[in-house]
Parts: C-alpha cells; sequence; structure tokens
C-alpha cells in the first residue's frame, strides 16, 4: 500500500504556490501565473487584497470563535447588509457552497411539511447541475461520475434537461417542494440560462407552490457585473446558495431566504458549528466592503467587456482550437474542439492559469478586480498557446 498522505481524489498539476499578489501566483519553483482561475471563483478580489488582509488580521488578533450559542455582531452585520442588497429577508451561514445548498434542501423540506404536506420533499434540478459533493448534493447534481460508487443515491432528485420548460411542468409531482437550477452553470461548462427562462421558473413554482432556489455559490457574489445573477432576470427567488467567492478565500458559505420560505427554520432545525464565526464574517464583511462600494459592479462589467472585446475575435481566428466564447461577466467558458485538458495545460505554459469545465469548456474566473494590464497579458498569453496548439 503507498497511498498518498494527502487522500489522492485530485489530479493535481505539479506546482506549489508560495505567494499571491493581485491577480498574480508566486510558485516556489520560481514561476509567476496569472490566476485566471481564482481558486475556482473563489478569490473574487484577487490575492492578498490590503483591505481584506487588514480585516482578516484584526480580527485575527481579536476574536475567531465562540459558536452559534451567543450572538456574532459580524454575522448580524453582514447578514443585514445581503438582506439590503437581495431578495432575501434573511441568511444562514455555513462553510461552503455544498452546506448552503444542503440548508436550501432543507429549507424546501420543511416548508412544506412543516405545513403539514408531509409527501412534499422531491427537488427538480437540470441537467449539467452542480451543487456539491456531499450525498445530498451529488444526488441533487445527478452526474454519474460523481454518483460511482456512492450508492444508494440520495431519494427525492429528479432530473431535466436545463433551459427547458416542458420537461419542467411535465417533472412535477404532488411530492415536488422545490425547483433548484444555477442562473449560469459553472461546472458543467459556463452555460447561462435564458433570463426568459428564469422567469417562467418563477411562473410555475407559484402556479404549483414550489420553492424557487438558485444556486448561485459560483456565479453569484458579482461575477456577472450584478451581486446576484438572477438580477439580469428582474425576479425574486425564494432561496440562494452563496460561497465561493463570499469570503474572498475565507471558507464562507451562505444560504439567503425569503421570510415566506424560511418561516419555520426555528430554533433547533439547523446548525452549523464553525458557520459563521467571528473570523469568516470579518473576511466576508470586507469582501462586500468592496464589492457593494458604489462603481464596483460596474467596473466588473466595463471589465468584461473589455476583456470579451479581445476575446471574440481570438477565439473566431482559431477556429480549430475554439468553438465559441459564452457567459456572462467574468465568467467565461471557450468551449474547445481540441480536448479542454490540453487547453488548459497549454495556457499554463504561457503563464496563465484556467480551470476546466463540462461540455470540453476552458473556464476564464479571473478575480474581478483585474485591470488593463492583466487582460493585455491573458490576451498575450492566450494567443501565444493558441498559434502553437494550432501548429
Ligand atoms: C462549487 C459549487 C458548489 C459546491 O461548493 P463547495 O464549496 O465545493 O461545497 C455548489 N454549487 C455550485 C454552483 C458550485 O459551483
Amino acid at each position: 500500500m503507498s497511498i498518498a498522505a494527502v487522500m489522492p481524489t485530485y489530479a493535481r498539476t505539479d506546482v506549489v504556490f508560495d505567494r499571491g499578489e493581485g491577480a498574480w501566483l508566486y510558485a516556489t519553483d520560481g514561476r509567476r501565473f496569472l490566476d485566471f482561475g481564482a481558486g475556482i471563483a473563489v478569490t473574487a478580489l484577487g490575492h492578498a487584497h490590503p483591505h481584506l488582509v487588514a480585516a482578516l488580521k484584526a480580527q485575527a488578533e481579536k476574536l475567531w470563535h465562540t459558536s452559534n450559542l451567543y450572538r456574532i455582531a459580524g454575522q448580524e452585520t453582514l447578514a443585514e447588509r445581503l438582506v439590503a442588497a437581495s431578495f432575501a429577508d434573511t441568511v444562514f451561514f455555513c462553510n461552503s457552497g455544498a452546506e448552503a445548498m444542503e440548508c436550501a434542501i432543507k429549507i424546501a423540506r420543511r416548508y412544506h411539511q412543516a405545513q403539514g404536506a408531509k409527501e412534499k420533499f422531491r427537488v427538480i434540478t437540470a441537467r449539467g447541475a452542480f451543487h456539491g459533493r456531499t450525498l445530498a448534493t451529488i444526488s441533487a447534481g445527478g452526474q454519474e461520475k460523481h454518483l460511482d460508487g456512492f450508492a444508494p443515491k440520495v431519494d427525492g432528485f429528479d432530473q431535466v434537461a436545463f433551459g427547458n420548460m416542458n420537461e419542467m411542468r411535465a417533472a412535477i409531482t404532488p411530492q415536488t417542494a422545490a425547483i433548484v437550477v444555477e442562473p449560469i452553470q459553472g461546472e458543467g461548462g459556463i452555460i447561462p440560462a435564458d433570463l426568459e427562462y428564469l422567469r417562467n421558473l418563477r411562473t410555475v413554482a407559484d402556479e404549483f407552490g414550489l420553492l424557487l432556489i438558485f444556486d448561485e455559490v459560483q456565479c453569484g457574489l458579482g461575477r456577472t457585473g450584478k451581486l446576484f445573477a438572477h438580477e439580469w432576470a428582474n425576479m425574486k427567488p425564494d432561496v440562494v446558495a452563496l460561497a465561493k467567492g463570499l469570503g474572498g478565500g475565507f471558507p464562507v458559505g451562505a444560504c439567503l431566504a425569503s421570510e415566506k420560505a424560511a418561516q419555520f427554520m426555528v430554533a433547533g432545525t439547523h446548525g452549523s458549528t464553525f458557520g459563521g464565526n467571528p473570523l469568516a464574517m470579518s473576511a466576508a464583511n470586507a469582501v462586500l466592503d468592496v464589492v457593494l462600494a458604489p462603481g464596483f459592479l460596474d467596473q466588473v462589467t466595463a471589465t468584461a467587456e473589455k476583456l470579451w472585446a479581445k476575446l471574440r475575435p481570438l477565439v473566431a481566428k482559431y477556429p480549430k482550437i475554439y468553438d465559441e466564447v459564452r457567459g456572462k461577466g467574468l465568467m467565461i467558458g471557450l468551449k474547445c474542439h481540441l480536448p479542454n485538458k490540453d487547453v488548459v495545460e497549454k495556457f499554463m505554459a504561457h503563464g496563465l492559469l484556467s480551470v476546466v469545465g463540462g461540455e470540453n469548456v476552458v473556464r476564464l474566473l479571473p478575480p474581478l478586480i483585474i485591470g488593463d494590464a492583466e487582460i493585455d497579458a491573458a490576451i498575450v498569453m492566450i494567443e501565444k498557446a493558441s498559434a502553437e496548439l494550432s501548429s
């Protein structure tokens, strides 16, 4: 037996990063990389952002953890800010995206069951979805590669084609409690839902008394140029899961809900030992200081437009490598003809970090703070990598 001390559940690239600054990462072997993966959409403000560092340092010297047996000032502040900036009336804090989704699913079941509808527990999800790696969330995501060897599948999840309202309507039964979709599928390959589809989901959820849950763990927190991706559709969900970018690299998850959806989540119904501890809250509040500052999200949109304007012709110039560029804001997918792993590897050889996604997509998820210099550097790297790949 010779299993690695770190359980080998990842096929890791052989590089160790030592420090980061803004959009740049420095490896122990002396190489420097432009980080357009952002730790999978997590380091939304780049590395070592001075405001985040200062906030975390100050909190680290004061208080790390107390537990949810007591009031936590940072939680109350963060919850009030998220409520003020969204459809939500209340927020549960946890430590990851999967936990935020678990909370969302529990809210949906309890909403119906506390009203006497004991039969309502099923959740309709979309094919290609990703909601995390817990037993419930791999069942929600429904992807064979995530379920393999972990049977039995948790009961209560029905999958339909993403974007198809006919299938959605047909899948609703008296046991259905909720609909769960990502407004933009992330791991699935950066697939934005039609805004009309999101609005139609609202209509059908209302018609059948279902809760509408959006998983914005990847597309939320400013990545599309709005705090929440569903804002582009001008509609309100009942529950939203948030995580990745929220702590800027510190593990924080949040489940946002309307009062109607969460009215039965009373004391004792849900919990987390670490969730929302003072250290995590100082990080997330610092992230919001930046993201909610006037003009920041407009700046994200302006930055994204510049990047897209340079990416589009580049992608068109290499039709043997790329099929299309898709996504929204700084959540960008390059759908490839060549194997996406080869493209990511070639980008990395030229100093650019990116992430593979479903449907043979390469994901570009740069920190939201990139400027012209980073855009230009990335384009040069992609151009050089593409020229090499096509030769
Ligand atoms: C990453 C992700 C999750 C899971 O988040 P973890 O923090 O890894 O548990 C859930 N939903 C979406 C859309 C994600 O992108």
